[in-house]
Protein backbone atom coordinates (compact mmCIF):
# COMPACT_ATOMS: atom_id res chain seq x y z
CA UNK A 1 0.00 0.00 0.00
CA UNK A 2 2.85 2.22 1.06
CA UNK A 3 4.49 1.32 -2.17
CA UNK A 4 1.37 2.41 -4.25
CA UNK A 5 1.14 5.65 -2.50
CA UNK A 6 4.46 6.22 -3.20
CA UNK A 7 4.08 5.24 -6.90
CA UNK A 8 0.92 7.20 -7.64
CA UNK A 9 3.16 10.22 -5.88
CA UNK A 10 6.02 10.38 -7.87
CA UNK A 11 3.95 9.87 -10.90
CA UNK A 12 2.13 12.99 -10.03
CA UNK A 13 5.42 14.72 -8.88
CA UNK A 14 6.01 13.74 -12.68
CA UNK A 15 3.26 15.17 -14.03
CA UNK A 16 3.27 18.55 -12.06
CA UNK A 17 7.39 18.89 -13.31
CA UNK A 18 6.07 18.36 -17.17
CA UNK A 19 2.80 20.79 -16.68
CA UNK A 20 5.13 22.71 -14.77
CA UNK A 21 7.94 22.86 -17.60
CA UNK A 22 5.17 23.61 -20.18
CA UNK A 23 3.58 26.15 -18.46
CA UNK A 24 6.77 27.82 -18.32
CA UNK A 25 7.45 27.26 -22.36
CA UNK A 26 4.78 28.96 -22.86
CA UNK A 27 5.18 31.92 -20.43
CA UNK A 28 8.60 32.63 -22.11
CA UNK A 29 7.84 31.97 -25.87
CA UNK A 30 8.05 35.70 -27.64
CA UNK A 31 4.38 37.56 -26.79
CA UNK A 32 3.34 39.46 -30.09
CA UNK A 33 3.88 42.96 -29.63
CA UNK A 34 1.16 45.67 -30.51
CA UNK A 35 1.97 48.01 -33.21
CA UNK A 36 1.32 51.17 -33.02
CA UNK A 37 2.52 53.02 -36.78
CA UNK A 38 1.86 56.83 -36.30
CA UNK A 39 1.92 58.06 -40.47
CA UNK A 40 1.51 61.55 -41.72
CA UNK A 41 1.71 63.03 -45.04
CA UNK A 42 4.50 65.35 -46.65
CA UNK A 43 5.80 65.47 -42.86
CA UNK A 44 9.64 67.30 -43.37
CA UNK A 45 12.25 65.99 -40.52
CA UNK A 46 13.81 69.67 -40.30
CA UNK A 47 9.85 70.23 -38.66
CA UNK A 48 10.58 67.42 -35.81
CA UNK A 49 12.68 69.30 -33.01
CA UNK A 50 14.79 66.10 -32.20
CA UNK A 51 15.97 65.91 -35.94
CA UNK A 52 18.08 68.94 -34.51
CA UNK A 53 17.93 71.12 -37.83
CA UNK A 54 20.71 73.60 -37.94
CA UNK A 55 17.38 76.39 -37.95
CA UNK A 56 14.87 75.34 -35.09
CA UNK A 57 11.40 75.61 -36.54
CA UNK A 58 9.30 74.30 -34.15
CA UNK A 59 9.14 72.29 -30.63
CA UNK A 60 7.88 68.76 -31.11
CA UNK A 61 8.04 67.41 -27.52
CA UNK A 62 5.65 64.47 -28.04
CA UNK A 63 7.40 63.19 -31.36
CA UNK A 64 10.65 64.06 -29.44
CA UNK A 65 9.57 61.82 -26.72
CA UNK A 66 9.76 58.67 -29.03
CA UNK A 67 12.98 59.35 -29.95
CA UNK A 68 13.98 60.14 -26.19
CA UNK A 69 12.74 56.64 -25.34
CA UNK A 70 13.46 54.56 -28.57
CA UNK A 71 15.83 55.58 -31.91
CA UNK A 72 15.94 58.13 -34.05
CA UNK A 73 16.96 56.83 -37.83
CA UNK A 74 18.68 60.46 -39.44
CA UNK A 75 18.99 58.43 -42.95
CA UNK A 76 15.69 56.64 -43.79
CA UNK A 77 14.82 57.05 -47.14
CA UNK A 78 11.90 56.59 -49.56
CA UNK A 79 12.23 54.63 -52.75
CA UNK A 80 10.21 57.11 -54.41
CA UNK A 81 9.19 60.81 -53.11
CA UNK A 82 5.44 60.68 -53.03
CA UNK A 83 2.01 59.63 -51.20
CA UNK A 84 0.40 56.88 -53.32
CA UNK A 85 3.23 55.00 -53.99
CA UNK A 86 5.30 55.42 -50.93
CA UNK A 87 2.18 54.04 -49.21
CA UNK A 88 2.38 50.87 -51.60
CA UNK A 89 6.03 50.78 -50.34
CA UNK A 90 4.80 50.84 -47.04
CA UNK A 91 2.13 48.29 -47.22
CA UNK A 92 4.26 45.87 -49.77
CA UNK A 93 8.07 46.15 -48.50
CA UNK A 94 8.50 46.02 -52.22
CA UNK A 95 9.77 48.89 -55.07
CA UNK A 96 7.07 50.72 -57.28
CA UNK A 97 8.42 48.08 -60.20
CA UNK A 98 6.97 45.32 -58.12
CA UNK A 99 4.18 46.45 -56.47
CA UNK A 100 2.66 48.31 -59.50
CA UNK A 101 1.82 51.47 -57.83
CA UNK A 102 4.41 54.30 -60.04
CA UNK A 103 2.31 57.55 -59.52
CA UNK A 104 -0.66 59.32 -58.25
CA UNK A 105 -1.64 60.36 -61.49
CA UNK A 106 -2.96 56.84 -63.41
CA UNK A 107 -1.84 53.98 -61.07
CA UNK A 108 -4.43 51.72 -59.32
CA UNK A 109 -3.53 49.48 -56.02
CA UNK A 110 -3.79 46.05 -56.74
CA UNK A 111 -5.53 45.31 -53.14
CA UNK A 112 -4.98 40.90 -54.15
CA UNK A 113 -1.37 41.60 -54.00
CA UNK A 114 0.59 40.29 -50.61
CA UNK A 115 0.72 42.94 -48.11
CA UNK A 116 1.99 42.94 -44.47
CA UNK A 117 -1.54 43.57 -42.55
CA UNK A 118 -2.95 40.82 -44.53
CA UNK A 119 -0.08 38.54 -42.70
CA UNK A 120 -0.92 39.83 -39.53
CA UNK A 121 -4.11 39.22 -39.50
CA UNK A 122 -3.23 35.68 -40.46
CA UNK A 123 -0.90 35.70 -37.45
CA UNK A 124 -3.99 36.47 -35.53
CA UNK A 125 -3.64 40.43 -35.21
CA UNK A 126 -6.56 42.40 -35.13
CA UNK A 127 -5.93 45.23 -37.69
CA UNK A 128 -7.07 48.49 -38.08
CA UNK A 129 -5.90 51.63 -40.16
CA UNK A 130 -7.53 55.70 -39.67
CA UNK A 131 -7.49 58.57 -41.79
CA UNK A 132 -5.44 58.99 -45.19
CA UNK A 133 -5.10 56.05 -47.63
CA UNK A 134 -4.48 57.52 -50.87
CA UNK A 135 -4.31 53.32 -52.20
CA UNK A 136 -6.86 54.55 -55.50
CA UNK A 137 -7.97 51.22 -56.92
CA UNK A 138 -7.92 49.26 -53.43
CA UNK A 139 -10.32 49.23 -50.43
CA UNK A 140 -8.59 48.50 -47.13
CA UNK A 141 -10.46 45.47 -46.41
CA UNK A 142 -8.69 43.53 -49.36
CA UNK A 143 -5.50 44.46 -47.39
CA UNK A 144 -6.64 42.50 -44.51
CA UNK A 145 -7.94 45.44 -42.54
CA UNK A 146 -10.95 44.56 -39.96
CA UNK A 147 -11.71 48.16 -39.39
CA UNK A 148 -11.02 51.01 -41.85
CA UNK A 149 -12.34 54.42 -41.63
CA UNK A 150 -10.43 56.86 -44.24
CA UNK A 151 -10.73 60.12 -46.18
CA UNK A 152 -11.57 60.02 -49.80
CA UNK A 153 -8.29 60.80 -51.92
CA UNK A 154 -6.65 63.57 -50.11
CA UNK A 155 -9.83 64.83 -47.50
CA UNK A 156 -10.14 68.36 -46.77
CA UNK A 157 -8.80 69.97 -43.28
CA UNK A 158 -12.13 70.68 -41.91
CA UNK A 159 -15.41 68.87 -41.53
CA UNK A 160 -14.06 65.82 -42.99
CA UNK A 161 -16.21 63.65 -44.92
CA UNK A 162 -15.69 59.89 -44.55
CA UNK A 163 -15.55 56.34 -45.28
CA UNK A 164 -15.93 54.12 -43.11
CA UNK A 165 -16.36 50.31 -43.95
CA UNK A 166 -18.01 51.32 -46.89
CA UNK A 167 -20.20 54.23 -45.17
CA UNK A 168 -20.03 57.58 -45.99
CA UNK A 169 -19.98 59.16 -42.77
CA UNK A 170 -19.90 63.54 -42.16
CA UNK A 171 -17.41 64.83 -38.92
CA UNK A 172 -17.17 68.19 -37.51
CA UNK A 173 -13.53 69.96 -36.36
CA UNK A 174 -10.24 69.56 -37.40
CA UNK A 175 -9.48 66.49 -39.14
CA UNK A 176 -6.08 65.48 -37.60
CA UNK A 177 -8.23 65.61 -34.34
CA UNK A 178 -10.60 63.67 -36.11
CA UNK A 179 -8.60 60.83 -36.92
CA UNK A 180 -6.72 60.60 -33.42
CA UNK A 181 -10.37 60.69 -32.15
CA UNK A 182 -11.08 57.76 -34.03
CA UNK A 183 -8.00 56.23 -33.70
CA UNK A 184 -8.05 56.02 -29.76
CA UNK A 185 -11.94 55.23 -29.82
CA UNK A 186 -10.98 51.78 -31.98
CA UNK A 187 -8.10 51.48 -29.52
CA UNK A 188 -10.46 51.44 -26.65
CA UNK A 189 -13.23 48.90 -27.61
CA UNK A 190 -10.43 46.52 -29.23
CA UNK A 191 -10.65 42.76 -28.69
CA UNK A 192 -8.13 42.77 -26.13
CA UNK A 193 -7.53 38.99 -26.38
CA UNK A 194 -5.29 39.98 -29.66
CA UNK A 195 -2.43 42.17 -30.42
CA UNK A 196 -3.18 45.04 -32.08
CA UNK A 197 -1.84 47.02 -35.70
CA UNK A 198 -3.12 50.25 -35.44
CA UNK A 199 -2.44 52.62 -38.53
CA UNK A 200 -3.04 56.29 -37.90
CA UNK A 201 -2.71 58.04 -40.53
CA UNK A 202 -3.11 62.11 -40.65
CA UNK A 203 -3.62 64.27 -43.92
CA UNK A 204 -1.80 66.70 -42.03
CA UNK A 205 0.46 68.51 -42.65
CA UNK A 206 -0.32 67.87 -46.65
CA UNK A 207 -0.78 70.74 -48.95
CA UNK A 208 -2.75 73.41 -48.34
CA UNK A 209 -1.10 72.73 -45.16
CA UNK A 210 -4.55 74.47 -42.86
CA UNK A 211 -3.84 74.88 -38.98
CA UNK A 212 -6.26 73.96 -36.58
CA UNK A 213 -8.05 77.01 -35.54
CA UNK A 214 -6.97 77.28 -31.80
CA UNK A 215 -3.51 77.34 -33.20
CA UNK A 216 -3.78 80.48 -35.47
CA UNK A 217 -1.35 83.08 -34.21
CA UNK A 218 1.11 80.26 -32.20
CA UNK A 219 4.60 81.91 -33.34
CA UNK A 220 3.00 85.41 -32.09
CA UNK A 221 4.43 86.99 -35.45
CA UNK A 222 7.57 86.31 -34.90
CA UNK A 223 9.86 85.64 -37.93
CA UNK A 224 11.25 81.93 -38.87
CA UNK A 225 14.77 82.07 -39.72
CA UNK A 226 15.14 81.62 -43.87
CA UNK A 227 17.18 78.29 -45.09
CA UNK A 228 20.34 79.08 -46.79
CA UNK A 229 19.69 77.85 -50.17
CA UNK A 230 16.18 80.15 -50.50
CA UNK A 231 17.07 81.84 -53.41
CA UNK A 232 18.89 78.56 -55.11
CA UNK A 233 18.99 79.73 -58.64
CA UNK A 234 20.07 76.42 -60.00
CA UNK A 235 23.82 76.97 -61.38
CA UNK A 236 25.52 74.09 -61.53
CA UNK A 237 22.53 71.37 -62.35
CA UNK A 238 20.42 70.73 -65.25
CA UNK A 239 17.10 71.51 -67.15
CA UNK A 240 15.35 69.32 -64.72
CA UNK A 241 15.89 72.16 -62.19
CA UNK A 242 15.47 74.99 -64.07
CA UNK A 243 11.85 73.79 -65.28
CA UNK A 244 9.82 72.47 -62.16
CA UNK A 245 6.84 74.30 -61.26
CA UNK A 246 7.21 73.61 -57.54
CA UNK A 247 8.43 77.19 -56.42
CA UNK A 248 7.27 79.50 -53.67
CA UNK A 249 8.54 82.43 -56.16
CA UNK A 250 6.31 80.98 -59.05
CA UNK A 251 4.13 78.10 -58.15
CA UNK A 252 2.58 79.27 -54.43
CA UNK A 253 -1.09 79.47 -55.14
CA UNK A 254 -3.60 82.07 -53.07
CA UNK A 255 -4.90 79.21 -50.89
CA UNK A 256 -1.36 77.88 -50.15
CA UNK A 257 -0.76 81.63 -49.32
CA UNK A 258 -4.37 81.79 -47.01
CA UNK A 259 -5.42 84.83 -49.36
CA UNK A 260 -8.45 82.78 -50.14
CA UNK A 261 -10.53 80.70 -47.35
CA UNK A 262 -10.74 77.32 -47.94
CA UNK A 263 -14.19 75.81 -48.65
CA UNK A 264 -14.56 73.34 -45.87
CA UNK A 265 -14.69 75.89 -43.39
CA UNK A 266 -18.53 76.38 -41.97
CA UNK A 267 -19.64 79.60 -41.04
CA UNK A 268 -18.41 79.59 -37.46
CA UNK A 269 -15.11 78.35 -38.11
CA UNK A 270 -14.87 80.79 -41.28
CA UNK A 271 -15.20 83.76 -38.94
CA UNK A 272 -11.98 82.32 -36.39
CA UNK A 273 -10.37 82.35 -39.51
CA UNK A 274 -10.48 85.75 -41.18
CA UNK A 275 -9.90 87.07 -37.69
CA UNK A 276 -6.23 85.98 -37.97
CA UNK A 277 -5.82 86.00 -41.85
CA UNK A 278 -7.62 89.19 -43.06
CA UNK A 279 -5.55 91.84 -41.11
CA UNK A 280 -2.24 90.42 -42.18
CA UNK A 281 -3.63 90.31 -45.89
CA UNK A 282 -4.13 93.74 -45.84
CA UNK A 283 -0.90 94.13 -44.95
CA UNK A 284 0.57 92.25 -47.67
CA UNK A 285 -1.68 94.15 -50.22
CA UNK A 286 -0.79 97.26 -48.61
CA UNK A 287 2.99 96.66 -48.99
CA UNK A 288 2.74 95.56 -52.33
CA UNK A 289 5.87 92.95 -52.28
CA UNK A 290 7.49 91.75 -55.23
CA UNK A 291 10.53 90.10 -56.13
CA UNK A 292 12.78 88.42 -53.06
CA UNK A 293 10.63 90.02 -51.18
CA UNK A 294 7.33 88.67 -51.61
CA UNK A 295 8.63 85.02 -51.68
CA UNK A 296 10.38 85.91 -48.10
CA UNK A 297 6.44 87.11 -47.26
CA UNK A 298 5.50 83.82 -48.67
CA UNK A 299 8.11 81.30 -46.87
CA UNK A 300 6.87 83.05 -43.16
CA UNK A 301 3.34 82.63 -44.10
CA UNK A 302 4.38 78.99 -45.42
CA UNK A 303 6.09 78.44 -42.30
CA UNK A 304 3.27 80.14 -39.72
CA UNK A 305 0.88 77.20 -41.50
CA UNK A 306 2.79 74.39 -42.15
CA UNK A 307 4.23 74.05 -38.77
CA UNK A 308 0.95 74.76 -37.20
CA UNK A 309 0.21 71.91 -38.62
CA UNK A 310 2.57 69.72 -36.90
CA UNK A 311 1.64 71.29 -33.76
CA UNK A 312 -1.18 69.37 -34.51
CA UNK A 313 0.24 66.07 -35.50
CA UNK A 314 3.10 66.04 -32.52
CA UNK A 315 -0.25 66.58 -30.20
CA UNK A 316 -2.00 63.43 -31.40
CA UNK A 317 1.24 62.01 -30.91
CA UNK A 318 1.11 62.90 -27.24
CA UNK A 319 -2.49 61.63 -26.96
CA UNK A 320 -1.77 57.96 -28.25
CA UNK A 321 1.13 57.74 -26.33
CA UNK A 322 -1.20 58.92 -23.22
CA UNK A 323 -3.36 56.15 -24.33
CA UNK A 324 -0.84 53.35 -24.06
CA UNK A 325 0.58 54.41 -20.40
CA UNK A 326 -2.85 54.76 -19.47
CA UNK A 327 -3.52 51.51 -20.44
CA UNK A 328 -0.63 49.88 -19.52
CA UNK A 329 0.37 49.00 -23.00
CA UNK A 330 3.55 50.97 -23.59
CA UNK A 331 5.90 47.87 -22.39
CA UNK A 332 4.29 45.76 -25.17
CA UNK A 333 3.61 47.95 -27.99
CA UNK A 334 6.38 48.89 -30.62
CA UNK A 335 5.65 52.90 -31.97
CA UNK A 336 6.67 53.97 -34.94
CA UNK A 337 6.24 57.65 -36.49
CA UNK A 338 7.03 58.44 -39.98
CA UNK A 339 5.87 60.13 -43.17
CA UNK A 340 5.53 59.56 -46.53
CA UNK A 341 7.93 61.38 -47.35
CA UNK A 342 10.30 64.21 -46.57
CA UNK A 343 9.14 68.02 -47.68
CA UNK A 344 10.93 71.47 -48.73
CA UNK A 345 10.75 73.84 -46.35
CA UNK A 346 12.26 76.44 -48.45
CA UNK A 347 15.31 75.14 -48.90
CA UNK A 348 16.38 75.30 -52.91
CA UNK A 349 13.36 77.66 -53.24
CA UNK A 350 11.00 75.16 -52.74
CA UNK A 351 7.75 73.47 -51.71
CA UNK A 352 6.59 69.61 -52.40
CA UNK A 353 8.48 66.66 -52.70
CA UNK A 354 9.34 64.47 -55.55
CA UNK A 355 13.53 64.73 -55.49
CA UNK A 356 16.69 62.64 -54.74
CA UNK A 357 17.66 65.77 -53.13
CA UNK A 358 17.80 65.14 -49.01
CA UNK A 359 14.79 67.14 -47.69
CA UNK A 360 12.21 64.99 -49.98
CA UNK A 361 14.39 61.73 -50.40
CA UNK A 362 14.54 61.04 -46.29
CA UNK A 363 11.42 60.86 -44.40
CA UNK A 364 11.32 60.84 -40.32
CA UNK A 365 11.52 57.79 -38.96
CA UNK A 366 11.42 57.40 -35.25
CA UNK A 367 10.76 54.01 -33.37
CA UNK A 368 10.17 52.73 -29.61
CA UNK A 369 10.28 49.12 -28.04
CA UNK A 370 10.91 49.36 -24.59
CA UNK A 371 12.69 46.26 -23.58
CA UNK A 372 14.35 46.02 -27.06
CA UNK A 373 15.61 49.59 -28.58
CA UNK A 374 17.90 51.39 -25.85
CA UNK A 375 16.51 54.48 -24.89
CA UNK A 376 17.84 57.57 -26.63
CA UNK A 377 19.53 55.63 -29.41
CA UNK A 378 20.86 57.28 -32.72
CA UNK A 379 21.33 55.60 -35.84
CA UNK A 380 22.60 56.53 -39.08
CA UNK A 381 22.55 53.64 -41.07
CA UNK A 382 20.22 53.55 -44.41
CA UNK A 383 16.92 52.33 -43.84
CA UNK A 384 13.60 53.07 -45.65
CA UNK A 385 10.27 52.46 -45.47
CA UNK A 386 10.57 49.05 -47.59
CA UNK A 387 11.70 47.96 -44.19
CA UNK A 388 8.67 48.02 -42.48
CA UNK A 389 6.69 45.32 -43.57
CA UNK A 390 9.80 42.97 -42.72
CA UNK A 391 10.30 44.71 -39.19
CA UNK A 392 6.18 44.15 -38.25
CA UNK A 393 6.20 40.82 -39.31
CA UNK A 394 9.77 39.46 -37.61
CA UNK A 395 8.35 41.59 -34.45
CA UNK A 396 5.30 39.15 -35.11
CA UNK A 397 7.26 35.89 -35.14
CA UNK A 398 5.94 35.18 -38.50
CA UNK A 399 8.46 34.36 -41.56
CA UNK A 400 9.28 37.25 -44.24
CA UNK A 401 8.38 36.41 -47.80
CA UNK A 402 11.19 35.98 -50.01
CA UNK A 403 9.69 38.05 -52.44
CA UNK A 404 9.84 41.28 -49.60
CA UNK A 405 12.72 43.59 -51.01
CA UNK A 406 13.14 45.97 -47.33
CA UNK A 407 14.84 43.78 -44.66
CA UNK A 408 13.66 43.91 -40.97
CA UNK A 409 14.82 47.03 -38.58
CA UNK A 410 14.70 44.20 -35.16
CA UNK A 411 18.48 43.65 -35.50
CA UNK A 412 19.26 47.71 -35.92
CA UNK A 413 16.11 48.59 -32.90
CA UNK A 414 18.57 45.69 -30.75
CA UNK A 415 21.76 48.10 -31.71
CA UNK A 416 23.46 45.58 -33.55
CA UNK A 417 23.41 47.11 -37.19
CA UNK A 418 24.29 43.36 -39.50
CA UNK A 419 27.56 43.62 -41.23
CA UNK A 420 26.05 43.15 -44.50
CA UNK A 421 23.71 45.95 -43.91
CA UNK A 422 22.82 48.13 -46.97
CA UNK A 423 25.60 50.65 -47.97
CA UNK A 424 23.55 52.06 -50.87
CA UNK A 425 19.60 52.82 -52.00
CA UNK A 426 17.93 52.81 -55.29
CA UNK A 427 15.79 55.44 -55.71
CA UNK A 428 13.31 56.06 -58.90
CA UNK A 429 10.77 58.85 -59.77
CA UNK A 430 8.08 58.22 -62.35
CA UNK A 431 5.19 60.76 -62.32
CA UNK A 432 5.80 62.84 -65.23
CA UNK A 433 3.84 64.86 -67.25
CA UNK A 434 2.16 65.90 -63.90
CA UNK A 435 1.78 68.25 -60.96
CA UNK A 436 4.80 69.96 -60.10
CA UNK A 437 6.57 69.04 -63.39
CA UNK A 438 9.66 67.34 -61.92
CA UNK A 439 11.19 64.94 -64.97
CA UNK A 440 11.40 61.21 -64.28
CA UNK A 441 14.79 60.31 -63.11
CA UNK A 442 16.83 57.44 -60.98
CA UNK A 443 19.48 57.02 -58.55
CA UNK A 444 22.08 55.53 -56.16
CA UNK A 445 22.39 57.24 -53.09
CA UNK A 446 25.30 56.08 -50.55
CA UNK A 447 26.46 58.10 -47.07
CA UNK A 448 28.37 60.37 -49.33
CA UNK A 449 27.27 60.24 -52.69
CA UNK A 450 24.54 61.08 -55.20
CA UNK A 451 24.54 59.74 -58.78
CA UNK A 452 21.52 60.87 -61.19
CA UNK A 453 19.97 59.75 -64.33
CA UNK A 454 17.32 62.13 -65.79
CA UNK A 455 16.48 59.50 -68.39
CA UNK A 456 13.97 60.55 -70.46
CA UNK A 457 14.99 61.35 -74.38
CA UNK A 458 14.54 65.15 -74.37
CA UNK A 459 16.00 65.29 -70.91
CA UNK A 460 19.21 63.18 -70.48
CA UNK A 461 21.98 63.67 -68.69
CA UNK A 462 23.76 62.86 -65.55
CA UNK A 463 24.45 64.66 -61.62
CA UNK A 464 26.83 63.59 -59.22
CA UNK A 465 26.46 65.29 -55.72
CA UNK A 466 29.25 65.47 -52.79
CA UNK A 467 27.48 65.97 -49.44
CA UNK A 468 30.57 66.11 -47.57
CA UNK A 469 31.94 68.68 -50.69
CA UNK A 470 28.47 70.42 -50.65
CA UNK A 471 26.20 69.26 -47.99
CA UNK A 472 23.15 71.93 -49.50
CA UNK A 473 23.42 69.71 -53.00
CA UNK A 474 23.96 73.26 -54.79
CA UNK A 475 26.17 71.70 -57.41
CA UNK A 476 26.78 68.81 -59.58
CA UNK A 477 30.41 67.10 -59.88
CA UNK A 478 29.35 64.50 -62.81
CA UNK A 479 31.36 66.15 -65.31
CA UNK A 480 34.19 67.12 -62.99
CA UNK A 481 37.27 64.96 -64.17
CA UNK A 482 38.60 64.75 -60.37
CA UNK A 483 35.11 62.38 -59.80
CA UNK A 484 35.70 60.50 -62.91
CA UNK A 485 36.66 57.15 -60.37
CA UNK A 486 34.09 58.05 -57.92
CA UNK A 487 31.16 58.49 -61.23
CA UNK A 488 32.71 55.18 -62.46
CA UNK A 489 32.35 53.38 -59.49
CA UNK A 490 28.38 54.91 -58.37
CA UNK A 491 27.75 53.78 -62.06
CA UNK A 492 28.53 49.78 -61.79
CA UNK A 493 26.74 50.29 -58.13
CA UNK A 494 23.91 51.58 -59.58
CA UNK A 495 23.71 48.67 -62.40
CA UNK A 496 24.32 46.36 -59.41
CA UNK A 497 21.42 47.86 -57.54
CA UNK A 498 19.19 47.55 -60.76
CA UNK A 499 19.47 43.90 -61.26
CA UNK A 500 19.40 43.13 -57.73
CA UNK A 501 16.30 45.00 -57.17
CA UNK A 502 15.13 43.55 -60.74
CA UNK A 503 14.61 47.17 -62.37
CA UNK A 504 13.12 46.59 -66.12
CA UNK A 505 15.58 48.02 -68.52
CA UNK A 506 12.44 50.17 -70.16
CA UNK A 507 10.00 51.90 -67.70
CA UNK A 508 7.02 49.50 -67.90
CA UNK A 509 4.08 50.67 -69.89
CA UNK A 510 2.07 51.40 -66.93
CA UNK A 511 4.05 53.29 -65.85
CA UNK A 512 3.58 55.84 -68.45
CA UNK A 513 1.49 58.86 -67.98
CA UNK A 514 -0.21 59.30 -71.32
CA UNK A 515 -2.20 63.16 -70.89
CA UNK A 516 -3.80 62.82 -73.94
CA UNK A 517 -5.05 59.11 -74.00
CA UNK A 518 -9.32 58.35 -74.06
CA UNK A 519 -10.50 57.24 -70.20
CA UNK A 520 -9.92 54.03 -68.98
CA UNK A 521 -6.82 53.18 -71.74
CA UNK A 522 -3.65 53.06 -70.19
CA UNK A 523 -1.89 55.85 -69.37
CA UNK A 524 -4.98 57.75 -69.33
CA UNK A 525 -5.60 59.90 -66.30
CA UNK A 526 -7.51 58.67 -63.54
CA UNK A 527 -11.09 59.89 -63.23
CA UNK A 528 -11.57 61.87 -59.79
CA UNK A 529 -9.63 65.13 -59.92
CA UNK A 530 -9.10 64.74 -55.84
CA UNK A 531 -6.97 62.19 -56.12
CA UNK A 532 -4.27 63.50 -58.81
CA UNK A 533 -1.85 65.46 -56.47
CA1 LIG B 1 2.89 62.70 -49.23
Amino acid sequence: MLFMNMVTFSVRTLLFSVLALLATHVLAAPKQPNILFIFSDDHAYQAISAYQHSIKLVQTPNLDRIAKEGMIFHRAMVPNSICGPSRATVMTGKYNHLNGFYNNSNSRFDGAQQTFPRLLKAAGYQTAIVGKWHLTGAEPSSLGFDYWEILPGQGVYYNPPMNRMGQQVKHTGYTTDIITDLSLEWLKRRDKSKPFLMMAQHKAPHREWSPNLKNLGWNKDQKFAEPPTLFDNYTGRGRAEYEQDMSLEKTFTKLDAKLTVPGSLNEEQRKTWNAYYEPRNAELEKASLTGKELVRWRYQRYMHDYLACILSVDESVGRLLKFLDDEGLAKDTIVVYSSDQGFYLGEHGWFDKRWFYEESLRTPLLARWPGVTKPGSVNRDIVSNLDFASTFLEAAGQPIPGDIQGRSLLPILRGQTPADWRKSFYYHYYEFPGAHSVRKHYAVITDRYKLVHFYEPDVNYWELFDRVKDPQEMRSFSEDPAYAKTRAELHTELTRLRKELKVPDQDAPESIIRPNAPKGEPGAKKKKKSDAK
